[in-house]
């Protein structure tokens, strides 16, 4: 299908032209050339700047859900202690995923317009002594931001590790790994980095990569070959190499842009989309702005309104919003305005639009 001339869905954003240029080269087979292994380790360490990380970073052929399933994978044993802390789609759904796993595991559950209390999780966390805890940073279906910091901490407190789902954060909204003290930190390239859904992306702390070599999993997904893979010249697969020069590209790109630069540019592009939903009557989800995602806004479909009638109205003048999922399904829609989305002129474009669609109806 052709692309949205206003495409404001959140993931997979829009692809830059000079990303989309890495896509028309022809390269040869990754894991017989020096040159491979060099942008490797060139990407490994854009990511590090990114995600303020000294900690290892692997990458991966697949999209987001490859790092959620591959990082679970790799440190959970069978009745493993899990403590998932969740308050959206992603967050219960990586409870659910180490449950499938085997492992024994417990929700700190928060409604879909919170974010999670640091008080009640390390209540929790006390109380259960969980080998892992996992969190996700922005829950994209629901538009919400959570604090990092404190879980980090009480994560470290109880002795287990960090899992973070920053899929659809980091890039643009500050991500500190290591003053968060994440242990496994996970990325996928089709959301700010705005490449297709071919790379998944995890960050890997000296105390995870302790817990991947007692458990030993093996797998497609497995993180364990990434440890010294790349170093030895030998890795498990053919990797995505125009992938890999496409995230060489969007890295610098917003290396080079300055990321101060970067998370000012997202947070006024969310800021103006919310003002702009409220003069239209709109009713934001979250309501409390504070924990609102500088990536992504999610709102309320208007009464009147089906979201089915509402996403075709957009879509025959252009543009692509998200609906959502789960419990939110057909209440909520979203405007991703996340990478190569978060300018003034493209979400300004969409306002109009939308304005124009709810005013044709009285
Ligand atoms: C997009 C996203 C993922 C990856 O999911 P896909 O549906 O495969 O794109 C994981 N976590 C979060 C929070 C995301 O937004």
């Amino acid at each position: 299908m052709e692309r949205y001339t206003i495409p404001l869905v959140p993931g997979p954003t829009s692809v830059p032209e000079p990303v989309r240029m890495a896509y028309r080269q022809d390269y040869a087979s990754s894991d017989l050339e020096e040159e491979f292994f060099q942008l490797y380790a060139e990407c490994q360490d854009l990511l590090r700047r990114i995600l303020a990380t000294e900690n290892d970073v692997t990458i991966h052929t697949g999209e987001g859900m490859l790092a959620l399933w591959g990082a679970l994978k790799s440190v959970l044993r069978p009745g493993d202690r899990v403590l998932a802390v969740a308050n959206g789609v992603f967050g219960y759904g990586i409870g659910e995923m180490a449950r499938q796993i085997g492992a024994q595991v417990e929700v700190v559950g928060f409604d879909y317009d919170q974010v999670p209390d640091p008080d009640r999780v390390r209540q929790e966390a006390r109380r259960f002594q969980p080998r892992l805890v996992t969190a996700v940073h922005c829950e994209t279906p629901s538009g919400t931001l959570a604090s990092l910091a404190e879980l980090g901490a009480i994560a470290a407190e109880v002795g287990a590790l960090f899992y973070v789902d920053f899929v659809a954060s980091a890039g643009g909204v500050e991500v500190r790994v290591d003053d968060w003290q994440i242990d496994l930190g996970l990325l996928g390239s089709q959301k700010v980095l705005s490449l297709p859904p071919d790379l998944a992306m995890v960050t890997v702390s000296p105390r995870a990569w302790e817990v991947i070599e007692q458990v030993g999993y093996v797998g497609y997904d497995a993180l364990a070959p990434w440890r010294t893979g790349p170093q030895r010249r030998y890795l498990p697969y053919t990797h995505n190499w125009a992938a890999l020069a496409a995230l060489g590209i969007s890295a610098r790109m917003l290396l080079e842009e300055g990321l101060d630069r970067v998370f000012q540019r997202h947070a006024q592009v969310a800021a103006y989309t919310r003002r702009r939903l409220r003069e239209m009557g709109v009713d934001l989800f979250p309501a409390e702005e504070a924990i609102a995602s500088p990536t992504v806004t999610a709102a309320r479909v208007p009464p009147g309104w089906t979201w089915p009638e509402l996403d075709a109205a957009l879509r025959a003048r252009g543009m692509g919003v998200g609906g959502s999922y789960g419990p939110l399904a057909g209440k909520v829609f979203r405007i991703g305005h996340m990478g190569s989305q978060a300018r003034m002129e493209l979400v300004q474009r969409g306002m109009d639009v939308l304005e124009e669609v709810l005013g044709s109806r009285p």
